[in-house]
């Protein structure tokens, strides 16, 4: 009997409506305060960085929100994306376990990020936005934009992390092909910007710090700019839900429900994309699947950070929010997942993870890339160095099941390929990478300026 590796669905099948996990769950958000004020945020706070219709999904507590059609027409190009088998990874560890994978990787840019950029880039259209500022640390987030920018006709600036910026050209060549600007940040074009520079023209700069230029630009820009975030927020893991509602359909075909699903976390984007139709199924249908989100010790906000009010910025110009943070001053060490090096945590994902409604795990540094390299070469596919923490997690769980002797059905989300990510492989392969723990002190250290805000 000819064994099925690959479940795949028609055009048909993509999603009509978006999941909304704050229908069900049962932890109310806390409310988003102004940094100003530390007081709740006003439509017009908000109004001067996002759309309507943005803020509207921010807030709204309905269970699925329709997709407009123009967004599905061009979710087409790539989705629905295939649920893939891992049979020959499976073979290699000779599990009992099933494990497969959800692959976003086929998205024209590689990664999960256009299934955000695209509705944002088209509800800014419509509310009359000209031109969006956006951060980027790898830049996955970056050339996401980009082609949304571009397919919407909007101008876009990306801030793009200076160490990323010179490491990794090849993403901001395609960034500039999509007709972006990029700046390395921290630049001389904010007064941010131009602080960091006096102090230390060498500065390196961070997520953080890209957060608040394109913010302060944005802010500045007297209603000609808005400013798009490709992770954290409720309306992005919203948009990512695609990603689940998919592959619950796909489980099906297989004839199988998912014992643990699990995703990686920089924000929160694609693991929310992934984890939380599954989590609808925990929480109305009975269903008993445990979800994990795994995190890099290197940036174990999940595991070692506070669960307290915290900027989302350097700057602390950007919303407060409740989130389980490292602190906003924290300054991330140099680990090849440029995509995880954020010092918060999606609110919504926070206060799950607090009610003890889904894990999570941080895994180290080598660990994760011998997990990457065992999927390459038994798979084919170079996954991206975040996705690996994924897959570092679905191993695991294999070989736990191998151990005690049980079937288990593992789904991991592949957020996207590694082809544009060869230095870390090649620094991985040379011997040259290392484990990096973050210290309890600097963690101690970066938590010492919280907003001051009864947690
Ligand atoms: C950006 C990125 C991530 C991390 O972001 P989330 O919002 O946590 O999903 C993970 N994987 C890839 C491939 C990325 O580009």
């Amino acid at each position: 009997m000819s064994e099925q590796t690959r479940f795949l669905l028609g055009e048909s099948d993509l999603p009509k409506f978006w999941y909304n996990i704050n229908a069900d769950s049962p932890v109310a958000p806390a409310p988003v305060l102004n940094p100003q004020t530390l007081q709740p945020v006003t439509p017009d706070f908000l109004s001067v960085l996002f759309p309507m219709d943005l803020i509207m999904q921010e807030v709204s507590a309905e269970r699925f929100i329709e997709i407009p059609e123009e967004v599905r027409e061009i979710y087409k190009l790539w989705r629905p994306t295939p649920l893939i088998r891992a049979r020959r990874l499976e073979k290699f560890l000779d599990t009992p376990a099933h494990i497969y994978f959800k692959n976003e990787g086929v998205s024209p840019v590689g990664s999960h990020k256009p299934n955000t950029a695209i509705p944002q880039a088209y509800y800014n259209k419509i509310g009359g936005t000209k031109a969006l500022t956006t951060e980027t640390g790898a830049g996955q987030w970056g050339s996401a934009l980009s082609m949304a920018c571009n397919f919407f006709g909007l101008d876009l600036e990306v801030y793009m992390v200076k160490v990323s910026y010179s490491q990794k050209p090849y993403r901001r060549i395609m960034m500039e092909s999509f007709g972006a600007q990029v700046f390395a940040s921290p630049t001389d074009r904010t007064n941010y910007g131009r602080s960091l520079l006096a102090q230390s023209p060498d500065n390196p700069g961070s997520l953080g710090i890209a957060i608040s230029e394109a913010v302060e630009v944005a802010a500045t820009s007297g209603g000609a700019k808005k400013y798009s975030l490709g992770s954290v927020l409720n309306h992005v893991l919203l948009h990512q839900t695609v990603i689940g509602e998919e592959a619950l359909k796909q489980m099906d075909l297989a004839g199988e429900y998912p014992d643990v699903v699990i995703g990686c976390v920089g924000g929160g984007s694609n693991f929310g994309g992934i984890a939380y139709p599954f989590l609808r199924q925990n929480l109305r249908e009975g269903k008993n699947t445990r979800i994990i989100a795994v995190e890099p010790t290197a940036t174990p906000s999940l595991t070692k950070g506070a669960y307290t009010f915290d900027y989302g910025d350097t700057a602390q110009m950007a919303p407060i929010v409740k989130m389980y943070t490292l602190g906003h001053d924290f300054l991330p060490p140099p680990i090849h997942a440029g995509g995880l090096r954020y010092h918060g945590m999606s609110p919504s994902i926070s206060a799950l993870y607090n009610a003890q409604l889904i894990q999570a795990v941080a895994v180290k540094q080598l660990a994760t890339f011998e997990a990457a390299m065992q999927f390459t070469r038994t798979e084919g596919i170079v996954p991206a160095p975040e996705s690996a923490h994924a897959i570092r997690a679905a191993i695991d769980e294999a070989l736990d099941a191998k151990t005690k002797g049980e079937k288990r059905v593992i789904l991991f989300n592949l957020s996207g390929v590694g082809y544009l990510d060869m230095a870390s492989y090649q620094a991985y392969l040379s011997g040259k990478l290392e484990d990096y723990e973050y210290p309890a002190e600097a963690i101690q250290a970066s938590m010492a300026h919280l907003p001051k805000v009864a947690a």
